[in-house]
């Protein structure tokens, strides 16, 4: 019995930040997805650690840079720069939230349903 599974494990941090897509006030959600070789459903094997950030606020995925996520993982990194995130997947045109009365969609909106200003 073996498999090679993808698993992901969320790492203990966050971080508040403005949100460069949407522009809310955000948090960073830190986490590490690996394969893992196991055998006898017990893991033999680890390998391919890489890190990612996902925003609480609109879902907006980044790739973290590897010693900053593994200095995270180890305590030694406090905080993410903006230099050590590649964007995977923005959120920026699926996601809209009215300044004027606060309504949030993800459809292709010019205009509020709601209130009826421009977003
Ligand atoms: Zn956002
Ligand atoms: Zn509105």
């Amino acid at each position: 019995m073996m498999g090679v599974d993808q698993r992901r494990e969320d790492l203990d941090y966050s971080q508040t930040f403005i949100c460069d897509l949407c522009g809310a006030y955000g948090r960073m959600n830190v986490f590490a997805v690996y394969s893992v070789l196991s055998l006898f459903f017990l893991p033999v094997w680890k390998w391919n650690r890489r890190y990612y950030v996902e925003m609480s606020c609109c879902h907006s995925l980044y790739e973290l840079d590897y010693e900053t996520g593994r200095g995270i993982e180890n305590g030694t990194v406090s905080l993410i720069d903006e230099a050590d995130l590649t964007l995977i997947r923005g959120n920026r045109s699926s996601y809209k939230r009215c300044g004027y009365c606060g309504y949030e969609t993800e459809e292709d909106f010019a205009y509020c349903p709601k209130c009826g200003n421009r977003f």
